[in-house]
């Protein structure tokens, strides 16, 4: 089959949804398809570790309703761009021409050293519903990774009654991101709620049969679980875009367009690299946040809307009953302030490189990142006692 689009997105996600919502603003008689190899129409990706474990939220609530908007053909992959006929071809050969075309095509999620049914690279609502079948009351699951998604899925495991072990290879939960003492308290956070913490865990190796699984340690332990889940980080899906020659450099390079090297292919999301004045860098954000006002704004760039993209991505995490929104960088190499009105529970960390603030957590403190962005914009200079009282900034 040979299709053609006026504006064409690969991927499938949600920075897919947010743009061609946008675009559809804009052109509501343009024809816009999306090819994506996930074989379910776009859906949120937050709530896979979060509210869908509470029951605060349903598997049908987090479709975005994309198909209102574009033809979706799903479970295809985008395999070759041949930017001179403007034309990508997808694992079964059909072809989709276009005039405009997005790279939305995220990020993969690194993978376990060995692979079975019960062994789970947690990405995808595939990969949540395999796990959800797994995660029955006693079952003794063990989670690699104490990012985002380890910590995120720890607790909702431990929130289904799994006996869950919790391995990584840092000092603590979240090390590296948060202070190290905020760190430290999560490690005991998690125990006191039954998870079996350990720091310092590195998985070398291992096998899933049909009945278990068995991790062999690097300090040559081996674990026997019932399931095992991997939350290792992502990298950027850039193969297309190395395959068309468009620049690339951990992520998909960008202008503060969202336009690549070749001005009628744009790129959003986690997969892209793009300037953002107020860090003054080159980052690649892999957030909700980003992916839905980058989505957003490369819709508005393809219908020929000519702005810069200014947004400072906000993210944010659950972890039991703690949780918090945060903008910027986070990173314990930066000078650290932190200011608890109750250690650990409420408070805000800022992080500073040369008085400059360059990322801001808020603790389980709301309604203020409006006002973390204003002060990263701030040139500074920063100290302990300049931001003492900043935030929360009462309305
Ligand atoms: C479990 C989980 C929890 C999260 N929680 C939070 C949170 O609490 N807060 C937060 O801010 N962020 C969170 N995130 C991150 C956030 O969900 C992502 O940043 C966002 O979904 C990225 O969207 P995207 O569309 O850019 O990329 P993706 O979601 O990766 O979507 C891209 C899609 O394109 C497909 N694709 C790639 N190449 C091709 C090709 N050649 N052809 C066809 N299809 C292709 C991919 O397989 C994928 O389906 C979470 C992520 C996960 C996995």
């Amino acid at each position: 089959m040979e299709y053609r689009y006026d504006y064409l997105i690969v991927g499938a996600g949600m920075t897919a949804d947010a743009a061609v919502k946008a675009i559809h603003e804009r052109a509501p008689q343009a024809r816009i398809g999306i090819v994506g190899d996930d074989k379910h129409a776009p859906y949120e990706r937050p709530p896979l570790s979060k509210t869908l474990w509470k029951g605060d939220k349903s598997v049908e609530a987090i479709d975005l309703g994309t198909k209102a908007v574009a033809k979706l053909h799903l479970g295809r992959r985008i395999v070759t761009l041949d930017r001179t006929a403007r034309r990508a071809r997808d694992d079964r050969g059909d072809t989709y021409g276009y005039r405009c075309l997005l790279l939305a095509t995220g990020a993969a999620p690194r993978r376990l050293p060995f692979a079975g049914k019960r062994a789970i690279d947690f990405r995808t609502l595939d990969d949540y519903l395999a796990l959800r079948r797994l995660a029955v009351a006693g079952a003794h699951i063990a989670v690699v990774g104490g990012g985002f998604i380890g910590s995120e899925l720890a607790a909702a495991l431990a929130g289904q009654g799994c006996r869950v072990t919790l391995l990584f290879p840092g000092a603590a939960i979240g090390a590296g991101r948060y202070p190290a003492a905020l760190a430290e308290f999560l490690n005991g956070y998690y125990r006191e709620r039954g998870v079996d913490a350990r720091p310092g865990a590195r998985v070398g190796g291992g096998r899933a049969g049909e009945s278990g699984a068995e991790l062999a340690l690097a300090d040559g332990t081996r674990l026997a679980v019932d399931a095992v889940v991997a939350g290792l980080g992502v990298t950027p899906n850039t193969q297309l875009a190395q395959q068309a020659g468009l620049a690339f450099d951990d992520g998909i390079v960008v202008d503060d367009r969202l336009r690549t090297t070749d001005p009628d292919i744009f790129a959003a999301g986690d997969v892209a690299r793009f300037p953002c004045a107020a860090l003054g860098a080159h980052v690649r954000v892999e957030h909700e946040n980003a992916a839905i006002s980058m989505g957003h704004h490369a819709g508005r760039m393809m219908t020929g809307e000519d702005e810069p993209y200014t947004t400072l991505p906000f993210f944010y995490s659950d972890m039991f009953d703690l949780g918090y929104e945060a903008v910027g960088t986070l990173d314990d190499r930066l000078d650290i302030v932190e200011q608890w009105t109750q250690p650990y529970h409420e408070g805000v960390v800022y992080y500073l490189d040369g008085g400059r603030v360059r990322g801001v957590l808020l603790w389980n403190v709301w309604g203020q990142v409006e006002a973390a962005r204003e002060l990263i914009v701030e040139p500074g200079p920063h100290d302990a006692d300049s931001l003492r009282g900043r935030l929360p900034k009462l309305a």
